[in-house]
């Protein structure tokens, strides 16, 4: 699904990747894991198509990043690849049917279908009795949930989680985790940026990050295990 081959990333003079070589499996469900700078927004970047590398090759879905024109990249976003952020980003004031069915308007099915499996999506994260709520009429966890309904109501294989649980109080955020794991389980790819080791540990594959760099899992294994 994922496939970074010493990708790097430089923001003027800083390095935020340094060569990171990462594969990611269809059906998986991994925690991308490290400390504040440590270059996860910008991984999420490169996996999520929203930049390019500096050097080095992704590759999404067997597709070469560089290989394609930015309308193609916008395509591959569109249909392939679903994201959550922490901010939630809903449209204020749009009932949570509507910030959902917004999801589909790459591809352009008419109004009707796009509200349908709008529905449909809203249903699989339990707020079908939620549909005419605006954003500020949710909760922390309810607006989540519509946006992760909004990141898979068009089925793409691949769902991207920048900190998804990051502006929740513990019981929404298990409740957020829980959802992406019946995702997961479903079938979709996940991938789930955190800070946050708990989450990171319960999660079946992590990467973890530092400076940079991809840490060496033998490494990471033994620094879990000088932890504990
Ligand atoms: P994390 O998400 O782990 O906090 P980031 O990927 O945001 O880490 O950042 C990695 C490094 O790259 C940091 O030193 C950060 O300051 C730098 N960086 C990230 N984005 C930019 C940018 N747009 N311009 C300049 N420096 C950046």
């Amino acid at each position: 699904m994922v496939e970074l081959r010493d990708v790097s990333k430089l923001y003027g003079g800083v390095a935020a990747l340094r060569g990171v070589s990462m594969d990611i499996e269809y059906g998986e469900l991994v925690g991308i894991v490290g400390p504040s700078g440590s270059g996860k927004s910008t991984m999420l970047n490169m996996i999520g198509t929203l930049d390019r590398p500096t050097g080095g090759t992704v590759r999404i879905a067997g597709h070469d990043v560089s290989a394609l024109t930015d309308k193609q990249l916008s395509a591959l976003r569109g249909n392939v690849i679903g994201f959550v952020f922490q901010q939630f980003h809903l449209a204020a004031g749009v009932p949570a049917l509507d910030n959902v069915a917004d999801g589909l308007l790459y591809g352009g099915p008419s109004l009707r279908e796009r509200r349908l499996r709008a529905y449909e999506a809203l249903e699989r994260v339990g707020l079908e009795h939620r549909i005419d709520h605006r954003p500020h009429e949710l909760s922390g966890g309810e607006r989540q949930r519509v946006a992760i309904a909004r990141a898979v109501v068009g089925n793409p294989e691949l769902l991207l989680a920048d900190e998804p649980t990051g502006n929740l109080d513990s019981r929404s955020g298990a409740g957020v985790m829980e959802l992406l794991r019946e995702l997961h389980a479903a079938g979709t790819t996940v991938v789930i940026i955190t800070h946050d080791r708990g989450i990171a540990a319960s999660l079946p594959k992590q990467v973890e990050m530092l400076d940079g760099r991809v840490v060496p899992e033998a490494r990471s294994g033994l620094v879990e295990g000088a932890r504990t």
